[in-house]
Order: structure tokens, then sequence, then C-alpha cells
């Protein structure tokens, strides 16, 4: 901005000019513009704080000058103050619209700071945490003290998580609810929270089902394959059509117990909560113990089975489990591997002190769009599922289980016609040394 300071120039040169010609008439000239130069300078003093005044106040009306170097001035300002003014409208408008959306919005929105203070929430994650809108500048981990919900809190876990509704004591509606916690702004937070009672309910009622129909069902399949056994040995080698019949029934028989045990399993592993057992397992013995096991049907099968034994670990957990885990997978590799393969089995520790048990074969490998799917019950991979027409599709939903059970995960890696790897990865905190 250029300043047009003449007019300035041309008010003082005009009134010392004036002032001094009169004082020149009276005989004081110099007191006369000494005096007119000391008022002038007050005066500008004074409209100088007049712009300050004026710049301050919120109002844009009433600009203080028009002519002049102060003007200036004031036009500029007026121009800085409506276009703010313009800006802080269309944010707070844009907040209103954000507020009014959130507010229609049938899911819990909260948004959270990086210390985990509340800044806002809407209406409907009120009702669904059990919160009040006096909690708003609150620590959130310090009024919902669930420990599944702190940990997602404390992790900004992107996945969802089920939890008993912390409401659940003002309204017996809202048992359970899903909460995702969203990275929001530079290092905000957002917290969704649905209510999932009656996905939850329904969920409930399918397990239920599938436990009490495999309790049902476990006697008379255990009848029939006594009988089956009865006639089986009852049955003359000669008459190879009838035994040869009998031992496709035992061997249906057989594949319907085991996916009976399996399904009962599950429903046991879908009660029971972490595991808490604080017993320490050698990595080293588990492996010694599934080579005993595995090594004849490797043989069997013309494969490589090879233990690295190198890193000696020791992590807490459950020691079937983690059996259940190994031997699942271990099976698994052997089953979907061909002869002359290998299948190797390490333990090592990766960056982030996790321990990661890994079952590496040479297989046939799964096609990436299986994978994802590869752990829900009963999902079995059509092209592979002609080398083992045993399976029950539920190996992997109890190894994914198990792991969870223990605060862990499955990885798996893939490809066609390259093998697979499967990683179990275990929390630094289940690791207990390395000697
Ligand atoms: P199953 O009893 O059928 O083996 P799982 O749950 O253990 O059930 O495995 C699910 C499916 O994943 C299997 O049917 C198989 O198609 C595939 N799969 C599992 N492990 C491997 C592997 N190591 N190599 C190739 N495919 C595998």
């Amino acid at each position: 901005m250029n300043m047009d300071w003449k007019y300035e120039r041309n008010v003082l040169l005009a009134g010392l000019l004036g002032v001094c010609l009169l004082g020149l008439l009276l005989g004081y000239a110099a007191w006369f513009g000494l005096v007119f130069m000391l008022v002038y300078t007050l005066f500008q003093f004074h409209r100088l704080q007049q712009l300050y005044d004026w710049a301050q106040k919120a109002d844009i009306d009433n600009v203080p000058f028009e002519l002049g170097l102060f003007g200036q001035l004031a036009q500029h300002l007026f121009r800085v103050k409506k276009q703010r003014l313009a800006r802080r409208e269309s944010a707070k408008a844009q907040r209103e619209r954000f507020k009014k959306l959130v507010d229609v919005y049938p899911d819990g929105v909260v948004i959270l700071s990086a210390k985990n203070e509340i800044q806002w929430m809407n209406e409907r994650a009120l009702g669904l945490l059990g919160l009040q809108k006096a909690d708003r500048g609150k620590i959130i981990d310090q009024l919902l003290r669930h420990p599944r919900l702190n940990k997602v809190l404390q992790l900004g876990a992107e996945t969802a998580v089920v939890v008993e509704s912390p409401a659940l004591e003002s309204n017996w509606a809202i048992e359970k609810v899903e909460v995702r916690a969203l990275p929001y702004g530079d290092d905000a937070r957002l917290l969704l929270v649905r209510d999932v009672t009656r996905l939850e309910r329904a969920s409930q009622v399918r397990k239920d089902f599938i436990s009490n129909a495999s309790h049902e069902l476990r006697t008379p399949l255990t009848v029939m394959k006594g009988y089956v056994e009865m006639l089986l040995a009852s049955t003359s080698s000669a008459d190879k059509p009838v035994s040869h019949s009998l031992q496709k029934v035992d061997q249906q028989v057989l594949k319907m117990q085991t996916m009976i045990d399996e399904l009962l399993q599950l429903s046991k592993l879908d009660e029971g909560g972490v595991d808490n057992s604080t017993a320490v397992i050698k990595v080293h013995d588990l492996f010694e113990q599934l080579e005993d096991e595995f090594q004849a049907l490797a043989k069997a099968k013309s494969l490589v089975l090879a233990f690295d034994l190198s890193e000696k670990l020791a992590l807490t957990g459950n020691k079937n489990s983690l059996l259940t885990v190994l031997r699942n997978l271990i099976g698994n590799a052997l089953h979907y591997t061909e002869a002359k393969g290998e299948v190797r089995i390490s333990c090592r520790l990766n960056d982030r002190a996790e321990a990661v048990l890994a079952v590496k074969d040479t297989g046939r490998g799964i096609s990436a769009r299986h994978l994802a799917r590869l752990t829900e019950r009963f999902y079995r991979v059509p092209e592979n599922n002609v080398m083992n027409k045993a399976g029950t599709g539920l190996g992997l939903a109890i190894v994914k289980h198990e792991l969870e059970r223990h605060e862990g995960e499955l990885q798996i890696k893939s490809s066609v016609g390259e093998g697979s790897l499967f990683q179990c990865v275990l929390p630094a905190t289940r690791v207990v040394r390395k000697n």
C-alpha cells in the first residue's frame, strides 16, 4: 500500500505558516511555531489512539477517518476487518452445518484431543457412552473405565472393538457398543460409537444354536461310530463292497466328529476372555514335541519338515492353546504341500520385540482373493480342497481365536505356486526372556 502523506504535509505546512504569520504580527513567531508543533504532535497522538481503539473493536462501521494518511490506514484496516469477519462467519456456518449433520447421524461421535480430552460430542454419544454434557473437557479414559475400550483409546486402533455398553446401568436397551478410533486433524482423534446390541444378540443366538446342536449330535455320532466299527470288524474281508462302504461311512462319521469337536472348541473360545495364565512355555519344547508328532507324516509324504531351534524364546500363555495353533498350521502346511516340498517352522523376535512363530511351506499357495476370508468358519479354498478332503474349514478360525486369546494375531502371506507363510505374532508383554 502506497501511503499518501501529501495531505498531512500540506495541513502541517499550512497550519505552521498561518500560526507563524500570526506570531510574526504579534512579535512571537518562534514561540507560536513551537506551540503549534506541540499541539499538532499531541493531536496526531490522539488520532493514533482513536485509530487503535477502533481497530480493536469488533464492529466495522464508524470508520474514524476518511482523509489523509489516517484515512488511508483506516480504509486498509476496514478491509482487513471485513475479510476477517467474513472468514469468521463462514467458519461459524460450517461448524453449524457439521453439528447439524453429526446430530442427525445415528451413531455417536466424539472428538478427542491428543491427551484424550473430550473436545466435542454429539447427543447420540452421550446416550451410548453414558456421558453428560458437563463431561466436555474431561479425560475420557477416566470417565469410562473399561480395559478394552481404554486399549482402543491408547492405541487408536482403527479396527472396531465391541464392548459392553458403558451406559448399561442407565439404559438396559443398549448392551453392546462398537467403538472405533480414527485419526482426525493433526493430532486429534474421532471416536465412532455404534449400538450393536441387536447384531450381537443375533450372533449370540447363532453361536448358542451351533453349540447346542453340536452337543446334541455328539452322542449319536459316538454310537454310530461304535456300530460302524463293530460292523467293520465282523465283516469278512472277502465281502469287499460292504467293507468298502462301511469304511466310507466310518470316514464320514470321523469327519463329523472332528467337526463337532472343533465347533465345540470354537464355542468355548467364544465364551472365554483373554488368557491370563502366567505359565512359562519354552518354544524350544513346543517345537520338539511337534517334531515328534509330525515327522512321521512328513516322511510318509516325502516332505522336509524342519524346525529352526536357533532362537530360544519363552512365552507366557496356555501351552495347549499354542500347541493347537501350531498343530493346525503345521497340519495344513503338510496337507497342502506336494511331495518333495518343504515346511519350515521358526521363532524370532521382530523389531517391536514381539514373538513371531512362523510356519512356511513351499506348497501350492493361496490366491490373494481368499486370504482375507481364510479365518472365517467353514471357509475353504475350493481349488486346494482336492488335496485335503477331510478338512472342515474350522482350523484357521480356531487358530485366530486362540491367538486373540493371547492378544496376538495371525498374519498370512501367500501367492499361488510359491507357497504360504503363516505367522503368529504374540505381544512383547508375553515374551519372557531370551536365553
Ligand atoms: P481345513 O480344515 O480345510 O484345512 P482351515 O481353516 O485349516 O481348514 O483352512 C482353511 C482353508 O485354507 C483350507 O481349506 C485350505 O484351502 C486353505 N489353507 C490353509 N492352510 C494352507 C496352506 N498352508 N497352503 C494352502 N492352503 C491352505
